[in-house]
C-alpha cells in the first residue's frame, strides 16, 4: 500500500508541459475566431445602421469587450502567479515525529505522515523536493516540484493551480463560461438563418466557416464550462481541492470544513466586492492563512 501512495499519476505527464503551449495558441485561435464572428462580421456592422437594432448591438459589443477584458486579466494573474514554493528547509511547527528543527543535516523520517481520523495519511516530507512537506500540498511532476495546496496542473494555463491562484483560475472559468454562453446566444439567430436562408450561403465561404465554428465551439465550451464549474463550486463550499476529494469521500467529517462562508473566504477573501476581480485585500493577505498555503484551519481548531 505503501508503495502505490507513493505513485504519482502526474509523472506519466511530464510531455504536458509542452502540451501547455499548444493549447495557448489553440485558446488565442478560439479568443481570434469569436472575435471576428462576434464584432467583426455578425454584431459590429449593426452599430452602422443606428435606431434600435445599433443600441441591441452596442449593449452585446459592450458586454463582449468587458467579459473578454476580464477574461484575459483572470488568465494573465493565474498563469503567472505563483501557486505557492514550499519555503527552503521548511519544517512542521509541531516536530512530533522526531524531525528535528536545529540543525540542517537532518535525519528525516521519510514515511513521517499527517495522522488523520480516517486513518489515512499524506506523507509529511517530499523525497524528491528534499524538502518537507506543509499539509494538503503536493508534489507535481509536470512542474516538477511541490506546490502549495495543490488543486491540479492545468493545461490550459501552463501552470498549476494552488493556493495562491486558485480564485483567479474559478474567475477565469467563471467568465469564460459568462462569454461563451453569450457568444452562443448571440451568434445563434445567424446560425439558424443560415441554414433558412439561401442568400446567406453565398456569403464567403470562410466567413460562414468561422461562424459555423465560433458557434459550435462556444457552445461546446459552455456545457464542458458548466459541469466543471458545478464541481469546483461543491469543491470550494466544502473546502476540499481536487486532489482531496478521494480523501474527503472516505471521512465523516472533513476536517477542513468551516461551513461553506468560511471555506469561501478562504478562497475568495472578506472582502465581497473583490470577489469579483482576481485581487485581494492588504488585509485579507495578511489575515486569511489559507491564502498562503502553509497552515490551514481546522473543524477542531474552530471547536477549540
Ligand atoms: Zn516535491
Ligand atoms: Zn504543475
Amino acid at each position: 500500500m505503501d508503495c502505490c501512495r507513493r505513485v504519482n499519476p502526474f509523472r506519466a505527464c511530464s510531455p504536458l508541459r509542452g502540451l501547455g503551449y499548444l493549447m495557448l495558441a489553440f485558446v488565442a485561435a478560439i479568443v481570434a475566431v469569436s472575435y471576428y464572428a462576434v464584432v467583426v462580421y455578425t454584431w459590429g456592422p449593426l452599430l452602422l445602421g443606428g435606431g434600435g437594432a445599433a443600441a441591441g448591438a452596442a449593449a452585446v459589443l459592450v458586454a463582449f469587450h468587458l467579459l473578454l477584458a476580464m477574461i484575459i486579466w483572470c488568465y494573465l494573474m493565474v498563469v503567472f502567479t505563483d501557486p505557492g514554493a514550499v519555503p527552503e528547509n521548511w519544517r512542521h511547527a509541531s516536530e512530533e515525529d522526531g524531525i528535528g528543527v536545529n540543525s540542517r543535516t537532518i535525519s528525516y523520517n521519510w514515511d513521517a505522515t499527517y495522522p488523520n481520523p480516517e486513518g489515512q495519511s499524506a506523507q509529511k516530507y517530499c523525497s524528491r523536493c528534499q524538502n518537507g512537506k506543509p499539509p494538503r500540498c503536493h508534489h507535481c511532476s509536470v512542474c516538477n516540484r511541490c506546490v502549495l495546496k495543490m488543486d491540479h496542473h492545468c493545461v490550459w494555463v501552463v501552470n498549476c493551480v494552488g493556493a495562491r491562484n486558485y480564485k483567479y483560475f474559478l474567475l477565469f472559468l467563471v467568465y469564460t463560461f459568462v462569454e461563451t454562453v453569450l457568444d452562443t446566444l448571440v451568434l445563434l439567430p445567424y446560425f439558424i438563418e443560415f441554414f433558412r436562408d439561401e442568400s446567406r450561403r453565398s456569403s464567403s465561404p470562410g466567413d460562414i466557416a468561422i461562424l459555423f465554428i465560433t458557434f459550435v465551439l462556444n457552445l461546446a465550451f459552455a456545457l464542458s464550462l458548466l459541469c466543471f464549474i458545478g464541481m469546483h463550486a461543491s469543491l470550494v463550499t466544502s473546502n476540499t481541492t481536487s486532489i482531496e476529494v478521494h480523501e474527503r469521500r472516505n471521512s465523516v467529517s472533513w476536517k477542513y470544513d468551516l461551513g461553506w462562508r468560511k471555506n469561501l473566504e478562504q478562497v475568495f477573501g472578506t472582502k465581497k466586492l473583490l470577489w469579483f476581480l482576481p485581487l485581494y485585500s492588504a488585509e485579507d493577505l495578511h489575515n486569511i492563512g489559507a491564502l498562503h498555503g502553509l497552515e490551514f484551519p481546522t473543524r477542531s481548531d474552530a471547536v477549540a
